[in-house]
Parts: structure tokens; C-alpha cells; sequence
């Protein structure tokens, strides 16, 4: 018979699940439901990504790959770091994996034991301290304040380590507050990790690319290069080159590290899609010309989709500086009933009136451990944004 095993069971379901369920009840029963839950980029792939893959296929390269990567995708990438971020990393410090998403997997696979500590600035995107949790590690959240643009304070950081702190995660440009560190929020946190040589430093740097007025992403890696050894780069095609379908991700940091995690791939997948990666290769080859466009898509998208938040009584709504999200703060609307009378006691309750009530979907904070907020994303068209907007207004003016 079926039994789970413990680290399974206890996962706890992350609040978009029933979210997203009922956004497809709805539609099956025709309701016109806009959703900016989802973190999937709305343009295609660059042609140049598709033509390569193909050739790859005609050309026979459907072999088994090499584990930690195709050589062509491993130097693609050594000299992205190079270019976007200014690090210079040997071969046997890069690994290719299924996304991002399974360099994290592999990272903390390779690294966490039972009782373990993560420290993870809130709010987060949802998944590192579930894999962590799979591994009988223990996130330790850190909330950052919206009065600080969701930047973490250093102090805070410092407080939270432990002598059981393996990793701090540290994703900026974030996924869901569309925060950025300059280089002085860097410098700051570097000092506390100075201070605290057992701790690892994930930078999960998949929005790099996304910023905002002017801004550009600073890498932990450039400002403080003396925490190599202890600094693992997580990257990917998915989000800047809008290829989350090919699931292709990147790991870069110390050789040691990089080894145990493609023992770890070594065992799960024996390594990625070589069409994938030869698509990878070319479009990181290609440069980043095609990312400017999206980017500036995404800014005019999030100037609109701000302004029109910031009308609406009750919202407040922090101007998201990368990424592709807005998190508006919706804590003086907990405790009110909505128009259907729906008693709204918390942002999950919040997120299900508004799906149920004005058939938009989005993704309370509460999936990202910071509340009471919702995440709305920008990947949907103009079109689709105005319109969710003015529902959300007519939501909110009917609350009592
Ligand atoms: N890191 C962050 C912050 C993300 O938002 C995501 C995807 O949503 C990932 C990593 C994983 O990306 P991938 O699709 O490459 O696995």
C-alpha cells in the first residue's frame, strides 16, 4: 500500500495550489478569469535557441550528455559570468542542471543534513525552504520591511545565524518583492558573513537581467570576491531568455561544492536535454540584445500596473525595481468582508474572494512567507494587466 514517506507527508502544500485549482473550476465553468499568478514569461524563445536545438537533433547529438554539462554550454556560461558579472570561473567550477530550480535541489541535497539552517530573507520564492525541508534542513526566515524597499537588514541576517547555519539564500533581483541590492547592501552583508565562515551564500541571481529605471543587477561575487569559496551563483535560461520550457539552469561556485552537486545529478538525471542545451548555448552566445526588449516591455507594463494599484484605496504598493512582479501590502483590508460577503481574515482569504468574486488569480503573500500582501505578475498582456487592475479596483471599493 501507499505511504508516503515522512519528508513527503509533511510538506506542507504551498497556497497556490488551491488557488490554481480553482481558477480552473471557474473557467471550466466559463468565467473569463485573468491570471497573473504565474511566473512564466509571455514571449517565445529566441529563434535562434529553437534553430540550434533542431540542428543539434539532425546533426545526431542525442547521445547521453556528459553529467555536469555539454563542454559548448559549460564555456557558453564561463563566459556569461565573465561578461554579466565580472566572475571568472575555472570548468570544474560550472554545472548545468534541470532550471534553476534543480541546481537549489542539488545544492542542498549535497549539503544539508537533519536540523540543518537555511536563513531565507522574506518574502521568498516558495521553494527553498521546501527542498530544504525534503532534506531535513529548516528554513529561518528574516522578514525584510516594505519601508526598506524588502531589502534585508544586515543585522537581521547576522541575528539569525546560528552555529547550524548552512546557507543564507539571497535572490535579488526577488521573486516576489522585485527588490534589488546595491552595492552598499552588498558590502554590509559581506561584513556579517565575514563573520560567520561556516555559512554558504546562495545567489540566486535568475532575474539578474530584469531591472528597472536604469538599475543594474550587482553581483555579491563582484563586491566581495574573497567569499568565493563559500558563494554558489544559481542562474538560468528560464526567466531572461524566456525559455522556462526547456528547463535548463546553471550552478557556478567553489569546485568542491560543484562536485558533490553532480554526484547528486549523477544519480537523479544523468544530466540535461542535449537539444536544450545546445538551444542554451546559442542564446547565451547570442548576448542579451533580445533581453533589453523584454525588459523594457516589462517596465512600461509595471509603470501602468503600479500607478493603477496606487489608486486604489487600501493598497499600498512599494515600486517593484526587477523581476516581474508587483507586491502590494494589503493589511488594511484583513478583517473586512467583501462585497459577496466573504470575511476577508487573511491575504489567502483575500486572494480566493478576489478570484471567486472578480476572476482574478493571483498568489497571496503568504506563499512567500510575508504577509498580508498579494503577488501579481507582469508576464500577461497590456490588455489583460488594465483589466485585471480595474476588477481588483472595483474588488476593493466594494469591501466593507
Ligand atoms: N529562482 C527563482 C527566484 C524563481 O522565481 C524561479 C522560478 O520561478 C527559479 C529560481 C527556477 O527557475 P527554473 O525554471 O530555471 O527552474
Amino acid at each position: 500500500m501507499f505511504r508516503p514517506a515522512a519528508r513527503i507527508a509533511t510538506l506542507p502544500k504551498p497556497a497556490t495550489i488551491a488557488m490554481a485549482a480553482k481558477a480552473r473550476e471557474l473557467r471550466a465553468a466559463g468565467a473569463n478569469v485573468i491570471s497573473l499568478a504565474l511566473g512564466q514569461p509571455d514571449f517565445a524563445s529566441p529563434m535562434v535557441a529553437v534553430e540550434a536545438a533542431y540542428a543539434a537533433g539532425r546533426a545526431g547529438d542525442t547521445g547521453y550528455p556528459p553529467i555536469p554539462g555539454q563542454k559548448a554550454l559549460v564555456e557558453a556560461i564561463r563566459a556569461k559570468l565573465l561578461r554579466d558579472n565580472g566572475v571568472e570561473a575555472a570548468a570544474n567550477q560550472v554545472m548545468v542542471a534541470n532550471g534553476g530550480k534543480q541546481v537549489i535541489f542539488n545544492a542542498f541535497m549535497a549539503t544539508i543534513d537533519d536540523g540543518d539552517e537555511v536563513v531565507v530573507p522574506a518574502p521568498y520564492w516558495v521553494s527553498y525552504p521546501l527542498i530544504a525541508q525534503m532534506f531535513g534542513g529548516r528554513s529561518v526566515e528574516v522578514p525584510c520591511r516594505e519601508e526598506d524597499g524588502f531589502r534585508p537588514d544586515p543585522r537581521a541576517i547576522e541575528a539569525a545565524i546560528t552555529p547550524k547555519t548552512r546557507w543564507l539564500v539571497l535572490n535579488f533581483p526577488n521573486n516576489p518583492s522585485g527588490a534589488i541590492l546595491e552595492r552598499s547592501d552588498l558590502e554590509a552583508l559581506a561584513e556579517v558573513l565575514r563573520a560567520a565562515p561556516h555559512v554558504m551564500i546562495m545567489c540566486d541571481e535568475i532575474y539578474e537581467h530584469l531591472t528597472f529605471d536604469g538599475r543594474r543587477h550587482v553581483s555579491l561575487l563582484s563586491v566581495a570576491p574573497d567569499l568565493a569559496d563559500r558563494v554558489l551563483i544559481v542562474n538560468g535560461m528560464a526567466k531572461a531568455y524566456a525559455m522556462t520550457g526547456w528547463r535548463v539552469g546553471f550552478g557556478c561556485g567553489p569546485a568542491p561544492l560543484i562536485a558533490a552537486m553532480i554526484a547528486v545529478q549523477g544519480n537523479a538525471t544523468s544530466g540535461i536535454c542535449t537539444l536544450a542545451q545546445a538551444g542554451a548555448v546559442a542564446a547565451l552566445n547570442a548576448g542579451n540584445d533580445g533581453i533589453a526588449e523584454m525588459r523594457d516591455t516589462y517596465e512600461q507594463r509595471r509603470n501602468n500596473v503600479v500607478a493603477a494599484l496606487k489608486k486604489i484605496p487600501g493598497l499600498s504598493c512599494a515600486m517593484p525595481q526587477g523581476a516581474f512582479y508587483a507586491y502590494p501590502g494589503i493589511s488594511s483590508l484583513i478583517g473586512k468582508v467583501s462585497a459577496e460577503g466573504r470575511v476577508l481574515s487573511d491575504d489567502v482569504a483575500f486572494a480566493e474572494a478576489l478570484l471567486e468574486e472578480a476572476h482574478v488569480a493571483t498568489v497571496p503573500g503568504a506563499a512567500f512567507g510575508l504577509g498580508p500582501h498579494l503577488r501579481l505578475s507582469f508576464a500577461a498582456s497590456d490588455e489583460d494587466l488594465a483589466e485585471a487592475c480595474r476588477r481588483i479596483e472595483v474588488f476593493i471599493r466594494a469591501i466593507r
